[in-house]
């Protein structure tokens, strides 16, 4: 059933208020209080202390249209954009939450039924993974929903150790953790890829829309599990994952939202060809640059604002390739207001800071960006047939130029090449070095630029130190 995005977003809230979810607003892409935390990146984010038993709300089930980045952090989605089909740096991500109320069964058939009854997708198309000691999940999908068997996956620990596993979900090295369950939609044999557990499962065909969390434990200090009193529950369906699915097409770039700012882009720059895939990274990283700077960040040489910098910068090397000739990605802002501003009134109230922004370092990249591009061609040229930009290029690139190294590796691979990231650590810290030594006559130049060891706390992976922001 055909649905535009802002219809099942509505359609997902209202079906939850009426199972007697409270509907909370989404919070903001900088963490409240979380220094651990570099973006919101899931709905279960905002409600972390209620899940810890350190604050309580007048409400037991809440639901939610959460603003997510997944860029620069742990689970970082931006060397995807413009490779697979279904990630973006910015999404929103659709949830219900349950505070030591209801449990899996009616998690597992509320999810069923809003997919079924409300989107009205085919239950053909659906596939199920479940982690592969929860028989109760197992038995809940076969017996209760009625799955065929063959379309239930147990996923075990393919992390590499006990309890790794991509179905078992932990907040942390302790605290509350427990199986998952995800839903899987079919797009057809036309599209490449196999389904969950397979060799094959990173492809675009089995798409992961749902992913429900069932907490059932807690993870004690000595690496032991205690069971949860009151089990709880953290659901998040991708809404432009799902609005793929209910507009009929195959790639979140292709739903009405993506369509109209592509189209956007397209006529600023005079490009024919809707598919160019540097359509879709513009289209994507304008929601993630003008979300994150409504949100209060903004461009800077360390932490969030250098993640915000590497966007933007990715952005205006796209717009490069299309042609662009002048200052161009800030003139995509009014459009996402347009079609976002709705739900989002922050962007209407911030469009004339984010365009400021965008163009003050859009002209700023610009001075430097051909000729950064050139030197790197001709490096290319000396390589001969190895496939490696060595890291002394790529640090040249960023300490003269401007190029954040994620940056020269999306120029350089599609034509097969990676950079040595080795090579360029290495470089940064002996800049890093010098600087210290300079310092000692009174002057840091690398004042600005700290790279700093991040400690992330990742919402569905748990805590893990970040190398590096650059
Ligand atoms: P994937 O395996 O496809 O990367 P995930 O398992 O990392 O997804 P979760 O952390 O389970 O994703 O997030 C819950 C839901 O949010 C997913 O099922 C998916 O629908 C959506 N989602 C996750 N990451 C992205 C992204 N980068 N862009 C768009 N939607 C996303
Ligand atoms: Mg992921
Ligand atoms: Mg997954
Ligand atoms: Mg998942």
């Amino acid at each position: 059933m055909y649905m535009t995005t802002d219809q099942i977003r509505d359609a997902y809230l209202k079906f939850f208020e009426e199972h007697g979810h409270t509907i909370v607003r989404s919070s903001s892409l900088v963490p409240y209080n979380d220094p651990t935390l570099l973006f919101t990146n899931a709905g279960m984010n905002q409600f972390k202390d209620i899940y810890l038993g350190k604050e309580k709300r007048d409400y037991v089930r809440a639901t939610t249209a959460q603003k997510c980045v997944r860029a620069g952090g742990k689970q970082n989605d931006l060397d995807n954009v413009g490779y697979t089909a279904r990630h973006h740096t910015f999404f929103e991500m659709l949830g219900n939450f349950s505070f030591g109320d209801y449990f899996k069964k009616e998690a597992i058939t509320f999810a069923w039924t809003l997919l079924t009854e409300v989107y009205k997708l085919p239950k053909e198309s659906l596939m199920v993974t479940v982690y592969d000691k929860d028989d109760e999940a197992y038995n809940i999908w076969k017996d209760i929903v009625g799955i065929p068997e063959n379309k239930i996956v147990r996923i075990g620990d393919n992390k590499g150790g006990l309890y790794e596993s991509d179905n078992f979900w932990q907040m942390g090295d302790t605290g509350p953790c427990g199986p998952c369950s995800e839903i899987f939609y079919d797009h057809g044999e036309d599209v490449q890829g196999g389904p969950p557990g397979s060799p094959d499962e990173d492809g675009d065909r089995f798409i992961e829309i749902w992913n429900i969390v069932f907490m059932q434990y807690n993870r004690k200090i000595d690496g032991t599990f205690e069971k949860l009193a009151k089990p709880m529950i953290d659901n998040g369906l991708g809404l432009e994952r799902i609005a793929a699915v209910l507009q009929g097409v195959h790639s979140n770039y292709e739903i009405d939202l993506f369509v109209e700012l592509e189209k956007t882009v397209a006529s600023i720059l005079g490009v024919s060809d809707l598919n160019d895939k540097s359509l879709r990274v513009i289209a994507d990283h304008i929601r993630s640059c003008s979300f994150l700077i409504a949100d209060g960040v903004l461009p800077s040489n360390e932490g969030r604002g250098y993640v915000l910098r590497r966007i933007i910068r990715r952005a205006v090397r796209h717009g490069r390739l299309l042609g662009a000739k002048e200052v161009f990605f800030y003139k995509i802002v009014s459009k996402l207001v347009e079609l976002m501003g709705k739900a989002y009134p922050e962007l209407v109230a911030q469009q004339a800071l984010i365009e400021r922004t965008l163009k003050k370092e859009e002209e700023q990249f610009l001075n430097t960006l051909d000729r950064g591009l050139a030197l790197l061609e001709n490096e290319l040229t000396k390589l001969g047939d190895s496939k490696t930009v060595p890291g002394d290029v790529a640090f040249k690139l960023y300490d003269t130029y401007g190029f954040p190294a994620d940056l020269t590796n999306d120029v350089v691979r599609d034509r097969g090449y990676v950079v040595d990231m080795e090579g360029f650590d290495k470089c940064m810290a002996e800049q890093k070095a010098r600087a210290k030594s300079a310092s000692t006559f009174g002057i840091d130049y690398n004042k600005e630029l700290k790279i700093t060891e991040n400690t992330v706390f990742t919402g569905y992976d748990g805590l893990e130190s970040e190398s590096k922001i650059t």
